[in-house]
């Protein structure tokens, strides 16, 4: 399989920064993490993306998550053209965004509410809102090396392109804005529990990653999140998880159900719109009912529930739910490349941590066991670089930071796996 040539790559980058800020339209796909220019794809099917040339890249993003069955499954390319015919948007109510809140209602017990709205960043701005209104307390927790979106009260030590490119708390948001945003760090409950004793009766939620993928794939230690839940509950603060990366893809039900927990809030994004712009916030009545019109809590969106995005994500979703064998299939496409990567390393003697959940993995050249933002940073860069690049010059295409989770997508099978195995092999 040919490659496209770098100076091709450099031409269309060089012209594209002339009319894109950095030549992209969202960070991380700039290669700054691992340097050289981006593969420019003009389409995708099933486990492969192809560039203008037709050269095929195992795809290893899978757009940052949503694309958990694959590229351009004809399901969801049927239904979403469907739709198509019949007008993209209308700004009325429709039967596809009640369909879709009645699968993910009916579907999740912890689920009572759903509002749905473009992306992620919109899905954790509300949620933040919503616990601050109905606590009327004005703190929030977050993590040391979690993402929730762009706005500005999370940017601060943020993870993915934040992180990737060395700045995770951003110019641009004035002091006063980020005054309430109170970081601990991620599996130490202590560093939370310290926030609650300086601002008792102050604080209106925490939100957190369950598995953080923001810093690469971090897993939760056994028992952390139950008792960051009980922690909130002791403290009438609101337990919001932000599923975005997580949701409907460590299970339907997404992390609150491997970890058992009972979230007030959940933000979902990602696998929910199926490749098209989906967020929702969702959780219990109560508090939802908090939303205009129910309630006094503004928020609002022209596009929000839009039936093309509202047809992909419920396409998807449905397939999740009918074929849970899915899911069989990500553990064990996500375990096989775990147990092979770390057994060609042994090889090497190099040292390496190769951490995964189900079908979010990464790969971290440090000696240390990575459990939060601190350890992940002793991740080395420029081994991940050429990692990276190895593998990419074998028609593998890896996200490109050395801290973010890999996406496992149903499209890929055994015949993906070896050409994996083996580029891994030759490294
Ligand atoms: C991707 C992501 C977001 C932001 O979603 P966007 O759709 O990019 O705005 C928020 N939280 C988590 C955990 C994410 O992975």
């Amino acid at each position: 399989m040919a490659i496209v040539t770098s100076s091709k790559r450099s031409r269309y980058f060089a012209e594209s920064s002339r009319y894109l800020p950095g030549g992209v339209n969202s960070p991380v796909r700039a290669f700054q993490g691992v340097g050289g220019d981006p593969v420019v794809v003009h389409r995708a099917e099933g486990a492969w993306l192809y560039d203008q040339d037709e050269n095929g890249y195992m795809d290893l993003i899978n757009s940052w998550g949503p694309m958990i069955l694959g590229h351009a499954h004809p399901d969801v390319v049927e239904a979403v053209r469907t739709q198509a015919g019949k007008s993209f948007s209308y700004g009325t109510p429709t039967e596809l965004e009640l369909e879709l809140a009645k699968l993910v209602v009916d579907g999740i017990p912890w689920i009572e509410r759903i509002r749905m709205v473009n992306s992620g960043t919109e899905a954790c701005m509300t949620a933040i809102r919503l616990a601050r209104a109905h606590t009327g307390r004005p703190y929030f927790i977050k993590c040391r090396g979690c993402y929730h979106g762009h706005a500005d009260p999370f940017l601060v030590e943020a993870g993915s392109g934040a992180l990737t490119l060395g700045h995770p708390s951003s110019p641009g948001i004035p002091e006063e804005t980020t005054r309430y945003t109170l970081v601990a760090d991620y599996n130490d409950l202590q560093s939370m529990e310290r926030w609650f004793e300086e601002f008792p009766e102050s604080i209106a939620g925490v939100i957190l990653e369950p598995v953080s993928g923001n810093m690469g794939c971090v897993p939760p230690h056994s028992s952390y999140l139950q008792a960051v839940q009980e922690l909130c509950r002791t403290h009438g603060a609101l337990f919001i998880l932000d599923e975005v990366m997580t949701g409907f893809r460590l299970s339907w039900q997404g992390a609150a159900n491997i970890y058992h927990l009972d979230p007030d809030l959940v933000c979902y994004g990602k696998i929910i719109g199926g490749g098209l712009p989906v967020g929702a916030c969702a959780g219990k009545a109560h508090i939802m009912d908090l939303l205009a019109p129910a309630g006094p809590v503004y928020q609002a969106g022209t596009l929000s529930g839009n039936p093309l995005a509202m047809t992909a994500g419920l396409t998807t979703l449905r397939l999740l739910q009918l074929q849970p064998e899915i899911y069989d299939h990500l553990e064990q496409v996500g375990r096989t490349l775990e147990t092979e990567l770390l057994k060609r390393f042994a090889e090497k003697g190099q040292d390496v941590q190769v951490n995964r959940v189900g079908s979010m993995i990464s790969l971290f050249f440090t000696d240390r066991p990575v459990g939060d933002l601190s350890s992940a940073l002793t991740s080395d860069r420029q081994s991940f670089s050429r990692f990276f690049h190895h593998l990419l010059a074998a028609g593998i295409h890896l996200p490109p930071s050395a801290f973010e989770s890999w996406f496992i997508s149903r499209a890929i099978d055994e015949s993906h796996i070896d050409q994996f195995l083996e580029a891994v092999r030759r490294f």
